[in-house]
């Protein structure tokens, strides 16, 4: 081998590894033949064996679409199937073993562009292959066994190269995949309401798959398609599709691959469909394999949801406090007084609520706006007496009914209460907001004792005006009600 084709080979091998876009591969990789060949440009198609499309993979892996195109592409690639040794010039195969006389027809070739076509291969198959364009063979050049060998080394090297690009995509959606479905999983840990899983997981699998739109469809009450993910879906081919599906529960791909229903499957029954629309012209069969995956998983994340659903519905504590939740109050409320009543005990009632709450979720945001009020209840249930009822009554509003309790010593409990809420840091770190770990709170409280004559409604009302009275006053004190005075004792 001539020294020169030595160089060539060593030179091609640190482009190779130096560096790898496509582009700039080709770009190098033409400089470098230049002086052998007057190389005017160069392509890589490489087969998708998923779709059975070409893609052009120096263009960013656009698909040939153009039948006639794809009609051309196959025929070379098909010469290349069964040899992965051959070599073909302006369609004729120019592997060493070619005569003297081909060799000196093709280096007397008169058109302007001569084509060489190449083979890309893996060591399981052939997957596409190069076609370098030639303004016309240098003179200087001795096609022999040695300039073969060297395209043959070049050609390993550029197939490994290209390979290990295919490979490391590939890797990468696989990568990609594994992380949505790790985040979907943890959406199942954490949340139960579907209001709030349904943009989760629709973000998550349009970040996925990021070429395509995605769309949600739950089935609501009457058993009809309802989109739920995002706000509103124009496209009348998928609305068809929906209504015209003859199996429900089955996947349905468009005959031009471009939408796919993938139904979002409960333990018993059909929840909803996923709908893919692909933006760039066809869903790959990866992309529908994944596609499933996925959509089995936000089917158990939203059958989950609705189980817990049906459960709240017969719960007592309220999910984010640990409290009685408000069901729960009115049950214990109707209970509590009318002991209180029938056996002529004392009872009070402590209605707290927390002062400039919008404030918190506005500038800290909801997440923020929830570890306040977790904490308030942890400052409740520890203030608070065993035999004491502490109640989630709204959103932030509490109740604390105190069985057999005067009420001075009510008074006394929601002034340390008061105390204890205002001395207190919240902890927020849970909300994760940037230097701020702790807030400062402080609540208005109405406090009431049961007249054993009155009815439930009328002991809370007397609560909640004494609150009322807190606030206007001027917030962060506690107000004992007076029926007389309309507000009485405050501190
Ligand atoms: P005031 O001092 O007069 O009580 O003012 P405020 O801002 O505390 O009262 P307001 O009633 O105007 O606001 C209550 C807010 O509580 C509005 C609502 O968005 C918020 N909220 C209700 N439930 C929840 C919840 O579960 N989590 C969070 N983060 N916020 C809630
Ligand atoms: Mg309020
Ligand atoms: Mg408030």
């Amino acid at each position: 081998m001539s020294k020169n084709y030595n160089d060539l080979i060593l030179q091609n091998t640190k482009i190779i590894t130096e560096a790898f876009s496509p582009q700039d591969f080709v770009d190098r990789f033409t400089m470098l033949f230049k002086d052998f060949f007057g190389i005017a440009g160069m392509d890589f198609y490489t087969l998708d064996y998923n779709t059975g499309m070409f893609r052009d993979f120096v263009r960013d892996w656009i698909y040939i679409e153009d039948p006639q195109a794809q009609e051309y592409i196959f025929k070379i690639f098909k010469m290349f199937q069964q040899d992965s040794e051959k070599f073909i010039f302006n369609g004729k195969d120019i592997s060493y073993s070619s005569t003297k006389e081909e060799i000196e027809e093709i280096k007397n070739n008169t058109a302007d562009i001569n084509l060489l076509y190449f083979p890309l291969f893996s060591p399981e198959r052939t997957f596409g292959f190069v076609e370098v364009r030639y303004q016309k063979l240098n003179d200087d050049i001795e096609i022999d066994e040695n300039l073969f060998k060297v395209l043959q080394i070049a050609d390993l090297q550029i197939s490994t190269a290209i390979y290990n690009q295919i490979v490391k995509e590939h890797m990468a959606t696989g990568l990609n995949f594994y992380d949505a479905m790790k985040n979907i999983a943890k959406i199942i840990e954490s949340q139960y309401e579907l209001d709030y899983i349904i943009p989760q997981i629709g973000e998550m699998i349009d970040r996925f798959i990021s070429s395509h739109l995605i769309y949600i469809f739950l089935k609501d009450g009457n058993k009809k398609y309802k989109l739920l993910w995002p706000s509103n879906c124009n496209n009348e081919e998928i609305m068809q599709m929906l209504e015209n599906q003859e199996k429900e529960g089955a996947i349905k791909i468009s005959p031009d691959c471009r939408i796919g229903l993938f139904p979002i499957k409960g333990e018993t029954e059909t929840l909803g469909v996923l709908v893919a629309y692909s933006t760039i012209g066809k869903l790959s069969a990866n992309e529908i394999e994944y596609l499933v995956e996925l959509t089995k998983q936000s089917g158990i994340t939203i059958q989950r949801a609705n189980v817990y659903s049906d459960v709240l519905k017969h719960a007592t504590m309220d999910a984010l406090t640990g409290l009685n939740n408000r069901r729960q109050f009115e049950i214990r409320l109707k209970q509590e007084t009318s002991v209180s009543h029938r056996k002529k005990t004392e009872l009070c009632g402590i209605m707290l609520d927390i002062d400039y709450f919008k404030k918190v979720n506005d500038t800290y945001g909801h997440a923020a706006g929830d570890c306040v009020l977790k904490g308030i209840a942890e400052i409740i249930t520890k203030t608070v007496r065993e035999y004491d009822i502490p109640c989630r009554y709204g959103g932030e509003e509490f109740f604390i009914l105190l069985p057999m309790t005067n009420i001075d010593d009510a008074y006394m409990v929601a002034q340390r209460l008061r105390q204890n809420i205002q001395n207190s840091k919240i902890d927020i770190r849970d909300a994760k907001v940037k230097g701020v770990p702790f807030l400062q709170i402080t609540a208005s409280i109405g406090v009431n004792k049961f007249n054993h004559d009155e009815t439930p409604q009328e002991f809370y009302q007397g609560a909640d005006k004494a609150l009322y009275e807190s606030k206007v006053n001027g917030r962060n004190r506690v107000t004992v009600y007076n029926s007389n005075a309309n507000a009485g004792k405050e501190g």
